[in-house]
């Protein structure tokens, strides 16, 4: 069977044991599965196989210098894959994985190439939603995995949002459900004697220096290489128009909002709790309330709005630090580029 043509049957299936040896059928044979995680849901193929990882970059038209993550199980014996493994991320990996964390170490170079696009590093990241592990464990292989959108477009968060994006073009959707976590994982460099964050994500760079001693943090300056490339390249946009507003702009918001309804503009506000009750916005894309319901709903609320709106008005929280890195790094890319 051709698992990697452009026209094929899409399946969205339970993770039963059925449904599991698809899976692991369709790896080993080359092709892609996409499967839930606790952040979003990844589209995978087996690491050590360069034709199944390219066919990844086809399916989602991404950038061929943009790498992908290696998804093992637990217990998994990542020295197969990477080496020189700091302290620090032994101590790192025994406080937060599985979990929402991804780390990147020099490559061994068993995976394919294409993997690190040219890198000399790996990102590895062990998951912790159960049936991403159920998943691993079926396959017994490392799995590549971006998540499983088209390039560009708002991360999939339900199995409903890989099938809009990927039906007819890939095989097989394990449903997990809803993913918890809601933005991808953080991307940690630990090739250094300090680690440094090269994408925020729910585990923040407070929780890192808390059991490092010490995170950075990686801000590109301008003309500088870019360290983790997926950083360069706009993300997470929804097929709408789209405004971002301050906290502190909210009122201008709110007049934006009017002046685009009086023009007959199918406009909608997006914001947290804080800021619906008080601008109290007629159609709403509600956030919720703290950074981590925020992080959650943040890529549901913006595939809804594209679904019902013509333009997303975005109102960003007060609040920074913590989660909200994360939260502000996405809706800037999602909401900020098109005013
Ligand atoms: P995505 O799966 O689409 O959310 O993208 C994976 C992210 O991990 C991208 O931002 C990549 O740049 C980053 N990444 C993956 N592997 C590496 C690596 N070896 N070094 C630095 N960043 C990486
Ligand atoms: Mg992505």
């Amino acid at each position: 069977m051709n698992f990697t043509g452009s026209k094929m049957i899409t399946e969205i299936k339970k993770p039963d044991s059925d449904c599991l040896s698809a899976a692991r059928n369709i790896i080993e044979q080359g092709g892609l599965v996409a499967f839930p995680t606790e952040t979003v849901y990844g589209l995978g193929a087996n690491a050590f196989d360069e034709e199944a990882v390219l066919s990844i970059f086809r399916v989602k038209g991404r950038p061929q210098d943009n790498p992908l993550i290696v998804h093992v199980h637990e217990g998994y014996d990542i020295s197969r894959i990477v080496t020189d493994i700091p302290d620090y991320a032994k101590k790192l990996a025994q406080k937060y994985l599985p979990g929402p964390l991804t780390m990147v170490f020099k490559s061994r170079g068993t995976v394919a190439d294409a993997v690190s696009c040219g890198l000399d590093t790996v990102g590895i990241r062990v998951p912790s939603h159960p049936d991403a592990q159920r998943f691993l464990r079926a396959v017994g292989l490392p799995i590549a995995a971006p998540s499983a959108n088209i390039s560009k477009h708002v991360s999939p968060v339900t199995a409903e949002h890989v099938f809009s994006d990927l039906n007819g073009k890939i095989p097989l959707i394990i449903d997990g459900g809803k993913c918890t976590g809601g933005i991808e994982s953080t991307v940690l460099d630990c090739t250094g004697t300090v680690p440094c964050v090269l994408r925020s994500g729910l585990v923040t760079r407070e929780m890192i220096a808390e059991i490092a001693g010490d995170c950075g943090e990686f801000v590109p300056k301008a003309g500088e290489k870019v360290r983790s490339p997926g950083m360069k390249y706009k993300h997470y946009s929804p097929n709408c128009d789209t405004m971002l507003f301050s906290f502190e702009e909210r009122y201008a918001a709110m007049d934006e909002y009017k002046r685009q309804r009086a023009a007959g503009v199918n406009a909608y506000i997006m914001c947290n709790g804080e800021c619906a009750r008080e601008l109290n916005p007629e159609h709403l894309l509600f956030l919720g309330e703290s950074g981590e319901d925020i992080a959650a709903n943040l890529y549901d609320r913006l595939r809804e709005g594209e679904r019902v709106a013509n333009m997303i008005i975005a109102i960003a929280p007060g609040e920074r630090g913590g989660v909200m890195t994360g939260v502000m790094n996405r809706l800037t890319k999602a909401c900020g580029s098109k005013k």
